[in-house]
């Protein structure tokens, strides 16, 4: 895998990104998306000097949380999360950033007051009509944050996107703006501070941190290909 070249050559690209726009490195973090890789090749990478990761499933972290918890690891759900899974997912993560309804938010503050425990979420906008994805509409995020913020157990930090696989990275920068925009619109209307936004993958995170990036969630670029 080379963790720690590939860490490094990301970096490297960070820091030329956050030059071109003017932005302090030191405002993104790189979580690696950890999904279908092995414990042994997550410790790894925790070596190369990262402490973000994010998985999309909760029995797959079920299985491998355990096993690293040795490491000061945070661990960030990214993948749709099931209402049924939320009772798990409480116990493993230590920020949710896939909160994409109502329905979810009242789940979690559920089972979060029943453990006695703060979340730290993100709201997950889809901007593009694709059937697969998950998050709510652009049009929901005030009411979705607004109701979140209501919740005594969640803790309501920004947002996150998985926009369209483009060829053409100047074709994806319009969704990561507009993801920007509408975290500034939600600061604005509800007087609150929403410091991160969680947008960029392995192809395109040099554009989501020139638009206002502070988490890239990178798998392949780190790992290598994925085998399924
Ligand atoms: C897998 C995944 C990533 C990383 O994808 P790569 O293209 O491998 O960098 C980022 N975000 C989410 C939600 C993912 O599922």
């Amino acid at each position: 895998m080379g963790a720690r070249e590939n860490v490094q050559k990301i970096k490297e690209r960070i820091e030329r990104a956050c030059e071109r726009a003017g932005r302090d490195p030191g405002e993104v973090s790189i979580l690696a998306a950890s999904k279908t890789r092995t414990p042994e090749e997550i410790r790894e990478v925790f070596e190369a000097g990262i402490r973000l990761f994010g998985e999309n499933r909760v029995q797959e972290a079920r299985d491998k949380i355990p096993l690293l918890s040795d490491l000061s690891i945070e661990w960030h759900m990214i993948g749709h999360l099931q209402r049924n899974k939320v009772k798990y997912a409480v116990n493993l993560f230590d920020v949710v950033e896939s909160l994409d309804s109502k329905e979810l938010a009242d789940e979690l503050e559920k089972r979060l007051s029943k453990v006695g425990k703060k979340m730290r979420v993100f709201i997950e906008v889809k901007l593009s009509p694709e059937e697969t994805k998950h998050g709510c509409s652009p049009e929901e995020a005030l009411e979705l944050a607004k109701y979140v913020l209501s919740l005594e157990h969640l803790k309501l930090e920004g947002l996150m996107t998985v926009p369209p696989y483009f060829e053409d990275l100047e074709l994806v920068r319009p969704y990561f703006r507009k993801l920007r925009e509408i975290r500034d619109n939600l600061e604005d209307a509800l007087g609150v501070n929403l410091p991160h936004l969680s947008m960029g993958m392995s192809h395109d995170f040099e554009v989501a941190v020139e638009e206002g990036a502070t988490i890239v969630r990178i798998g392949t670029a780190i790992f290598g290909e994925r085998m399924y």
